[in-house]
């Protein structure tokens, strides 16, 4: 098959297409980003600009391939950052931190003849958790920087950024992130529901040698409750099992052994954490 493809890594261009299921959180993201590519429109409108786009729902659901999909859609050059880099012991270094991200972004685009970038932020609410009458200075720091960036979004030239977050425990954010004007548009990435299982699972089959007898919609079924990246790890362990067994195929009895050691995998990393 000449159509072979494997999902891009990271760094490298990601398309909506290429994120399996998540139908409703697609519609919704390019919807917002249709409406801050227009900055004129929103102007003539006179439209309270948004800032920023928070992304939620639990781990491995796609959250980071939505946020590199976004920076295709609108152009963008694409600079990523966990909430965990901006946590240190000396105060006024997260702070820092975050000026230097909104400065590289910008500066990385001006390089590249872009006229945005996209800022994602993963795992946002360890800068941007409940702001605790002072317990965390240094946590407050970092975040008052974050809300002076996203307040300098549409006063500071280009090029624009796009700030997209990410959490999988948005009732542990500080209200001052979530008001609007802030991070006032959320979108919701569930798990995926059976079609949208079949539809991972057939994105990352694509550079697998599967059997002619093999039923990805059987596994879709059997893999209730699966979040995008332990699909992933399914057709990957799959994939091994295939070529322990000297098959020149993936069969089905590899992607069901597969399934039992995502699942497996999965508990015995909640016992290990009990
Ligand atoms: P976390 O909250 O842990 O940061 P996340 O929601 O950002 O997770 P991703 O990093 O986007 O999850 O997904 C991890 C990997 O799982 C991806 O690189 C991809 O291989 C696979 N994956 C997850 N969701 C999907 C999806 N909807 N379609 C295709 N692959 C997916």
């Amino acid at each position: 098959q000449g159509g072979r493809r494997t999902l891009p890594k990271a760094g490298q261009q990601l398309s909506f297409e290429e994120i399996g299921g998540q139908e409703r959180a697609k519609q919704e993201l390019i919807e917002a980003l249709d409406f801050l590519v227009k900055p004129d429109e929103i102007m003539k409108f006179g439209i309270r600009p948004l800032k920023g786009i928070l992304l939620t729902g639990p781990p491995g659901t796609g959250k980071t391939l939505l946020a590199k999909a976004a920076a295709q859609y609108t152009n963008s050059i694409y600079v990523a950052a966990s909430g965990s880099e901006f946590v240190e012991m000396y105060v006024g270094v997260g702070a820092g931190r975050i000026r230097d991200l909104f400065k590289e972004a910008r500066q990385k685009a001006t390089k590249a003849g872009k006229s945005s970038a996209v800022i994602f932020i993963d795992e946002i609410d360890v800068i941007g958790g409940k702001r605790d009458g002072g317990q965390h200075r240094e946590y407050d720091q970092t975040l008052n920087q974050l809300l002076t960036e996203m307040d300098g979004i549409y006063t500071t030239d280009s090029p624009r950024i796009l700030l997209i977050a990410a959490t999988n425990r948005k009732e542990m954010l500080d209200s001052a992130l979530i008001r609007p004007g802030r991070f006032d548009r959320h979108i919701q990435v569930d798990l995926p529901d059976k079609k949208g299982r079949r539809h991972i699972l057939d994105i990352h089959a694509k550079n697998k040698p599967l059997d002619e007898d093999v039923s990805l919609e059987r596994i879709a079924e059997e893999s209730f409750g699966f979040s995008g990246a332990q699909l992933e790890s399914v057709m990957n362990e799959a994939a091994i099992y295939a070529m322990r067994d000297d098959n020149e195929n993936v069969m089905q009895q590899h992607l069901s052994m597969a399934i039992d050691k995502v699942m497996m995998g999965e508990k015995t990393d909640r016992e290990a954490t009990k």
